[in-house]
C-alpha cells in the first residue's frame, strides 16, 4: 500500500532532504553566530560554514566559491541579474533578449524595464519549446547588453541548447544569464562549458530549504558588474546586503553536494519512472499528447494533455495525487498556460494538460498508483463527454456546424 496523498509536483517545490535538514540543525541550536561577526568564534564558525556552502554550490555548476552571491531565492536572483545588468550597463545599451516561455520571475522584471525605457525582445519558441541559437544570433544588435534564457522550463521541462547560445553571446560580447532553477542538480549545467555569465538557483527546487537562493556572477572573462537592488552593510561583495541566513545556506550547500554526487544515478532513476508513468498512461488511454521536447527535457517532468478532459476536473478526479494543471498556473485566473500557448498548443488541449513532477522521493509503487488513478479518472470524465462520444464515432469535430448561442 502506498501512503496517500502522493506528492508529484516537484517542479513547484521539493521536500527538504533529511540529510539537508540534519546539516542545518546545529546552525540553529549551537552555531548561531552571525557570519559577519569578525571578532569571536561564533562568527568564524558561521563564516566557515557559509564558505563551504559557496564551494559546494559553485562545484555543482562549475563556478568558483567567490562567484556565488546568496539571495532569498531565484525570483530575487533573476531580478538582480536582469535589473542589475540593465542599470550597470545602460551606457552600453538598453536591449535585452529573452523568450516567451520564461518563468514570470524573468518576464516580469523584463516588462518593468520595458516600461522604464529598455527594449526587450521576447523570442518565440518552436513547438517543443526550444529557442534556436540562430534565433538568438539574429536578435542580437548593437544595443544588446543581455540574453536571458532558462536552462530547463518549469512547466514543460524543455532544455535549451545553452552551450551553442552561450557561444554566440561570447562572440558578440553580450552577457548571458540563465535561470537554472529547475535544471541545476537534474541536468548538467556548467558555467564554463556554456559560457554563462550569470546563473540563478533556488534551494527549494533541489531538496533544500525555501527562502534561499543564489546568483552566480562571473568574475573573469568578463568580470561582470551589477548594480545592487538592496543596499546596506555591503554583504556579498556589495551586490546583496543583509545578514546571511546561515542555517539555510548550510542546507543549500548540502543539497548542492548531494545533487552533484547523485545526479547521474538519480537522473537514470527518474527517467525510468517517467517512462513508466508515460507508457502506463498512454498504453491504456488514447488521445494523450506530450507537451515539451521528447528528448531534451528535465528527467522528472512529464506534461501531458488529455483531449476531451478538463485539467481541473481531472485533478479533482485524482485528488490523492498532488500535480499541477496547465490552466491554474497563473494564480486565480483560469487562463490557459502562456507556456503551452507559446508552443502553439490550442486552448482546448492547454486546458486539458497536467504536469507530473517526479522527484527524489517518488517510488515505483506511487507511479503505478497514479497510472491507475489517471486512467480511471480520464475514462470516467470522457464517458460523460458528448464531444468525446462524437469523436469516437468518427465525427470530425472541426467540421461540425454548431448552432448559434
Ligand atoms: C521556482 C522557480 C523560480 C522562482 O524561484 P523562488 O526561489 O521560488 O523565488 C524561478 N524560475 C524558475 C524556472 C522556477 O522554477
Amino acid at each position: 500500500m502506498v501512503r496517500l496523498p502522493i506528492y508529484m509536483d516537484n517542479n513547484a517545490t521539493t521536500r527538504t532532504d533529511p540529510r539537508v535538514l540534519e546539516a542545518m540543525i546545529p546552525y540553529f541550536t549551537e552555531r548561531y553566530g552571525n557570519s559577519a561577526s569578525r571578532n569571536h568564534s561564533f562568527g568564524w564558525e558561521a563564516e566557515e560554514a557559509v564558505e563551504l556552502a559557496r564551494e559546494q554550490i559553485g562545484s555543482l555548476i562549475g563556478a568558483t566559491a567567490k562567484e556565488i552571491i546568496f539571495t532569498s531565492g531565484a525570483t530575487e536572483s533573476n531580478n538582480l541579474a536582469i535589473k542589475g545588468v540593465a542599470s550597470m550597463y545602460k551606457k552600453k545599451g538598453n536591449h535585452i533578449i529573452t523568450a516567451e516561455t520564461e518563468h514570470k520571475a524573468v518576464l516580469d522584471p523584463c516588462k518593468r524595464l520595458e516600461r522604464d525605457g529598455c527594449e526587450i525582445t521576447f523570442l518565440p519558441v518552436d513547438k517543443e519549446g526550444r529557442v534556436s541559437p540562430e534565433q538568438v544570433a539574429s536578435a542580437i544588435k548593437e544595443k544588446t547588453i543581455l540574453v536571458s534564457l532558462m536552462a530547463g522550463n518549469n512547466e514543460i521541462g524543455t532544455l535549451h541548447p545553452l552551450k551553442e547560445i552561450g557561444k554566440i553571446c561570447k562572440e558578440k560580447g553580450v552577457l548571458f544569464h540563465t535561470d537554472a532553477t529547475q535544471a541545476a542538480g537534474k541536468a548538467p549545467v556548467d558555467v564554463e562549458e556554456c559560457g554563462i555569465d550569470l546563473l540563478s538557483l533556488s534551494a527549494h527546487k533541489m531538496y533544500g530549504p525555501k527562502g534561499i537562493g543564489a546568483l552566480s556572477v562571473r568574475r573573469k572573462d568578463p568580470r561582470v558588474r551589477l548594480d545592487a537592488l538592496i543596499d546596506g552593510g555591503g554583504h556579498e561583495r556589495g551586490m546583496r546586503s543583509g545578514t546571511l541566513p546561515v542555517p539555510s545556506i548550510v542546507g543549500f550547500g548540502m543539497a548542492a553536494e548531494i545533487a552533484r554526487k547523485e545526479m547521474e544515478a538519480e537522473t537514470a532513476r527518474l527517467q525510468a519512472l517517467r517512462e513508466r508513468l508515460h507508457r502506463g498512461i498512454s498504453s491504456r488511454l488514447g488521445d494523450v499528447y506530450l507537451n515539451g521536447h521528447p528528448e531534451f527535457r528535465l528527467p522528472g517532468n512529464l506534461n501531458l494533455s488529455f483531449a476531451f478532459v478538463e485539467g481541473e476536473a481531472l485533478m479533482m478526479g485524482i485528488k490523492d495525487v498532488a500535480v499541477s494543471s496547465g490552466s491554474a498556473c497563473t494564480s486565480a485566473s483560469l487562463e490557459p498556460s502562456y507556456v503551452l500557448k507559446a508552443l502553439g498548443v490550442g486552448d482546448e488541449l492547454a486546458h486539458s494538460s497536467i504536469r507530473f513532477g517526479l522527484g527524489r522521493f517518488n517510488t515505483v509503487e506511487e507511479v503505478d498508483h497514479v497510472i491507475e488513478d489517471v486512467v480511471r479518472a480520464v475514462n470516467h470524465l470522457r464517458d460523460m463527454s458528448p464531444l468525446y462520444e462524437m469523436h469516437k464515432q468518427g465525427i470530425d469535430l472541426k467540421t461540425v456546424q454548431w448552432a448559434a448561442h
